[in-house]
């Protein structure tokens, strides 16, 4: 994996694009359609903008179509909030669904009535077994199943039945309905799958109207054939559900017969990629919620800051292959730092302030002022325009910018050393001012005033520094995250919780300084804060003229720490 390969558009082939293409030319299809099928059930993550990307994705390099459908079967888990929330976070990945938003709720009673025609066939059967006789009936992976003793129940029986269990005659779980394909077959999902079952669950689109709900793999691919998919892809653990989809699409008088292909699911580390436990975290109180900058949702990524040319990058520099997909997260980092490397604009902020005073700082009432300068707001985007960069008699700089007793080597400040201040002059720490308990609380520094724009006579200053005039600068919360995990896998242990691998630094919260030319930076404006990374504006809490928050977003891959050379 090359996470330094440029940000490009252009596709990468793989073997869902060599089927669709050769569908094409074969004349098999006039034009492609896929779908994305969420569950209103949670948040989407990172692994759902790998499907969304390469279902919406192929419909865009092949000028097809792509829906967007709620599989909403399973009303317990269901909210509105969650569907709003998805259908936002396609939006602003930069898709756009064909047509209106669909829900498998609306094929209900089409659903319905094929389940009627299956039993007319004889292919579906009311059973009364209990859950655990029906395991029991099952069998195993080495052990063929048994036929329910209600298998044998006469068409006429069967209708009734089912009807009355749609009327509500029966209460949860007493009856299900089941088809009627092999019990001995190798394949377990082959073995009378239920297609119905009892729940009287409020529906959030159907409300009560319904007592009994479709499963999802007989309404997953009657909904794909109503809407004409041609290519229905889905993760690979649909693989063993792929004979029931083609066997009960045979069955039935519907007009197309979808292709289902399966690829292998993204797994990133330090992080996990289930709603089950993304929900978790959110409901046990671990995270702010499901936009918490440090969860993998969508949600989260974006008000982290990640772009969503970033994401549709990384999406397009995983690939799409059947072998296994665990990605580390620097990946995703990389294309996230990229694209903020060409489009943020660059300022200064101090995130551990250590107060300068500049005793020879000269002000504007004197014979000789001390100047300040103007600066781009990006090296290679000269159209972003510039802004003075004020300097007064006492600056902040990062604390970790200074050292008493420095490493060999060391090109910032410490006592009797020099360095640049970015933009502007050469200083020179002549004073060092502790506290009672011996901490560093201020440095006393002269300019030396013949440098602003220059290099030093006689000898080289090496060092640069970012710094920030306190008369000027704005004070700023900053949210520092890291990983959320400490482990590569944190699910991957069968001994141990995922929570126990939860990161307790995740999260650190500075109050520092921020230059003022961005004080009425928008929420969800991003910025390279030189030295110290990519930040945005905190889409919730950041309200300018109120309080100022920014969000580490990603690191610089290549931090200033021991000195960027010549830049001042
Ligand atoms: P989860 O296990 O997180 O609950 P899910 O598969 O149940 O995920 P759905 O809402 O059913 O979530 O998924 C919608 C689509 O997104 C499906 O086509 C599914 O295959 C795909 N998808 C889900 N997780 C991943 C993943 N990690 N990588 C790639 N695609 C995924
Ligand atoms: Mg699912």
């Amino acid at each position: 994996m090359n996470d330094q390969a440029p940000i490009s558009n252009a596709p990468i082939q793989h073997f869902i694009r060599t089927i669709v293409e050769a569908d094409l030319n074969s004349g098999k299809h006039q034009g492609i359609a896929t779908r994305f099928p969420p569950e209103p059930n949670g948040y989407l993550h990172v692994g759902h903008a790998k499907s969304i990307c390469l279902n919406f994705g192929l419909a865009e390099d092949y000028q097809g179509t792509c829906n967007l459908r709620f599989d909403d079967t399973n009303p317990e888990k269901e909210s509105e909030e969650y569907a709003l929330a998805i259908q936002e976070d396609v939006r602003w990945l930069g898709f756009q669904w064909n047509g209106e938003v669909r829900w498998a709720s609306d094929y209900f009673p089409a659903l319905y009535g094929f389940a009627e025609a299956l039993i007319e066939k004889g292919l579906a059967y009311v059973d009364d077994l209990t859950p655990e006789a029906m395991r029991e009936y099952r069998g195993t992976l080495t052990q063929a199943g048994r036929d329910s003793p209600y298998r044998a129940r006469s068409v006429a029986e069967n209708l009734d039945l089912f009807r009355r269990m749609k009327a509500g005659e029966f209460p949860d779980g007493a009856k299900t309905l089941r088809l009627k394909i092999d019990m001995a077959s190798p394949n377990i999902n082959m073995r009378d799958p239920v297609i119905y079952r009892i729940k009287r669950a409020h529906h959030i689109r159907t409300g009560d109207a319904w007592v009994i709900y479709p499963m999802y793999d007989y309404t997953h691919c009657i909904s794909d054939a109503l809407e004409n998919i041609t290519h229905s892809l889905c993760t690979l653990e649909f693989e063993d559900h792929r004979p029931l989809y083609d066997w009960v699409l045979d069955q039935l008088p519907v007009l197309s017969h979808p292709r289902q292909i399966e690829f292998s699911r993204l797994e990133l580390h330090y992080t996990v990629t289930s709603k089950r436990k993304l929900n978790q975290l959110v409901t046990q109180g671990l995270v702010s919620g499901w936009d918490d900058p440090r969860m993998p949702t969508i949600h989260g990524m974006r008000r982290r800051g990640y772009t969503p040319e970033g994401i549709r990058e990384f999406a397009r520099r995983i690939g799409v292959s059947k072998s296994e997909n665990a990605i580390d997260m620097a990946v995703l980092e990389g294309c996230i730092r990229e694209d903020m490397e060409a489009k943020a604009p660059r300022v200064i902020a101090v995130v551990n302030p250590l107060k300068v005073v500049l005793t020879n700082f000269q002000d504007a009432l004197s014979a000789n002022p001390t100047a300040s300068r103007s600066a781009g707001f990006h090296p290679n985007h000269p159209e972003f325009g510039e802004r003075d960069v004020p300097i007064s008699r006492e600056i902040w700089v990062e604390q970790d910018d200074f050292s008493e007793a420095p490493p060999a080597g060391w090109q910032r400040l410490t006592p009797g050393g020099e360095v640049r201040l970015r933009y502007s002059y050469v200083i020179k720490c002549d004073e060092v001012v502790k506290d009672a308990a011996g901490n560093v609380i201020e440095l006393r520094c002269s300019i030396d005033h013949d440098t602003l724009g220059k290099n030093p006579q006689g000898r080289k200053v090496k060092g640069v520094i970012h710094w920030l005039s306190a008369a000027h600068a704005k004070p700023v919360e900053i949210r520092l995250y890291e990983r959320l995990f400490t482990d590569p896998e944190p699910d991957g242990h069968k001994e141990r919780d995922f929570l126990e691998f939860l990161n307790p630094d995740s999260l650190q919260i500075v109050q520092g300084w921020i230059e003022a030319s961005i004080q009425d930076a928008a929420p969800e404006s991003r910025f390279q804060f030189e030295r110290l990374g990519y930040f945005c504006a905190d889409r919730l809490d950041h309200k300018p003229g109120e309080k100022l928050v920014f969000n580490r977003a990603v690191g610089l891959k290549d931090t200033w720490s021991s000195g960027p050379g010549q830049r001042g």
